[in-house]
């Protein structure tokens, strides 16, 4: 029998007629014989009202009681799906991340899964019922429950695949797949059929928010094959797999997959640095002890001895950084701090590059065309970013889909729900 794993977002199950329609289908899934386990989100922007309310009464909310605090949403998602479907005369059953054995480390509001039991869950499909699993929480080895970080449902859901060995992890969502670009930015966007694990990787790094990284990460280590859609729609959306799986990169496969942008990125800049040994190092250290997450560094040539030391990161990272960069500043001898959150960055992903050269250059050409100045570069085997000016991204994404032939040849008309 074929086992299904379906995961559905918080738009997906945003309200009682939704939820309606995600049990009609689940419970169709059922009907033509397939087992199926189901991964829910949290109703719609429980989850943002949730930290909303914590923000309301502490400043300082503790780890422990925000994971008590948020776990809920999705146990109210998990509840009400079970009684749609019980209505339908599909059989199921609720379960909470500490019921079915999600075990994780301690570490709150960001934890990771160590193992899952699963025997519950087992136990359910094995009386032939549907179980409903809530997404985004487990609990740790110290008994405590815990939370897998924002967006960590799909994670839930392909950690799940994995540990039942099932043959698919659907993630239903609010648009009908990945695209080319978000197609908000760029009209000509085209929905990809088919995506290997690692350009999808390289795209949810570079800012793609349809599926979260470590759900990514997921299932590459243990070949999870993902099939993201809509549950709006519920037409076929957009495969992610293994590169060898059923060869289904094809010659005539464009060599770039898609263009993505990230506008949540900050740019630091430490002004004057005496250009020795031990200056990066200490501002890197600093950075990384108080757990800010650096994207791309520029350093440049030194001028009569000094330097300028430029990097990106999160912006919700810049509160945390800037005390640490004057700080630096003060102990090397910097002249200044400067920072800017006017910034884009653009990327290009896509596993043809590794055997077509001259991309980076193409790409540099088209940006020069566009009057778009490229402030920063960094690149993987399969992926070229740049930081640009904020008000140049949507010329030099167009003009990038463009020219690496990808415009779908008609503009995007589907209605564009409002992401979460
Ligand atoms: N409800 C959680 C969140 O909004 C988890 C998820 O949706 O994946 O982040
Ligand atoms: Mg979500």
């Amino acid at each position: 029998m074929t086992l299904i794993v379906q995961k559905f977002g918080g738009t997906s199950v945003a309200d009682p007629d939704r939820m309606k329609n995600v049990a009609r289908h689940v419970a169709e899934t059922r009907r033509q014989g397939n087992d199926v386990v189901v991964v829910v989100s949290a109703m719609g922007k429980a989850t943002d009202n949730l930290v909303e309310l914590a923000r309301q009464v502490s400043s300082n909310p503790q780890g422990r009681e925000m994971d008590m605090l948020l776990t809920t949403g999705e146990r109210i998602s998990m509840s009400l799906l079970c009684m749609a479907l019980n209505d339908l005369g599909c059989e199921a059953m609720s379960f909470t991340g500490s019921q079915v054995g999600i075990i994780t480390d301690t570490s709150h509001t960001k934890a990771k899964i160590l193992e899952i039991k699963g025997d519950r869950v087992r136990e359910a499909l094995g009386q032939g019922k549907v179980a409903v699993i809530a997404g985004f929480q487990g609990v740790s080895t110290e008994r405590e429950v815990t939370t897998l970080g924002r967006g960590g449902s799909d994670t839930t859901a392909v950690a799940m695949a994995a540990a039942l060995k099932a043959d698919v992890c659907e993630i239903y969502t609010d648009v009908t797949g990945v695209f080319s670009a978000d197609p908000r930015m760029v009209p000509q966007a085209r929905k990809l059929g088919w995506l290997s694990f690692d350009e999808m990787l390289e795209m949810a790094g570079a800012g793609s928010k349809v599926l979260a990284l470590r759900s990514v990460e997921f299932a590459r280590n243990h070949d999870v094959p993902i099939h993201v859609r809509s549950s709006f729609t519920w037409e076929q959306g957009t495969w992610v797999s293994g590169e060898d799986n059923e060869g289904r990169r094809k010659m005539e496969d464009p060599i770039i997959s898609g263009v993505v942008h990230d506008v949540g990125e900050s740019k630091m800049t430490l002004l004057g640095v005496p250009d020795k040994p031990g200056v990066s190092a200490l501002l890197f250290e600093s950075l990384a002890k108080a757990n800010v997450n650096v994207d791309m560094i520029v350093q440049n040539t030194s001028i009569e001895g000094t330097t300028d030391i430029s990097f990106t990161l999160p912006m919700a990272d810049v509160k945390t950084a800037e005390p640490i960069l004057n700080d630096v500043a003060k102990k090397v001898g910097a002249s200044g701090v400067t920072q800017d959150d006017n910034i884009a960055k653009l990327s290009l992903v896509g596993a043809g590059m590794k055997s077509s050269p001259g991309i980076a250059a193409k790409m540099f050409r088209i940006l020069a065309e566009n009057q778009v100045n490229i402030e920063m570069i960094s690149t993987s085997t399969i992926r070229i970013s740049v930081v640009v000016r904020r008000e140049h991204l949507q010329i030099a994404l167009r003009a990038l889909h463009s020219a690496f032939n990808l415009d779908s040849g008609e503009d995007y008309s589907a209605p564009l729900p409002e992401r979460k």
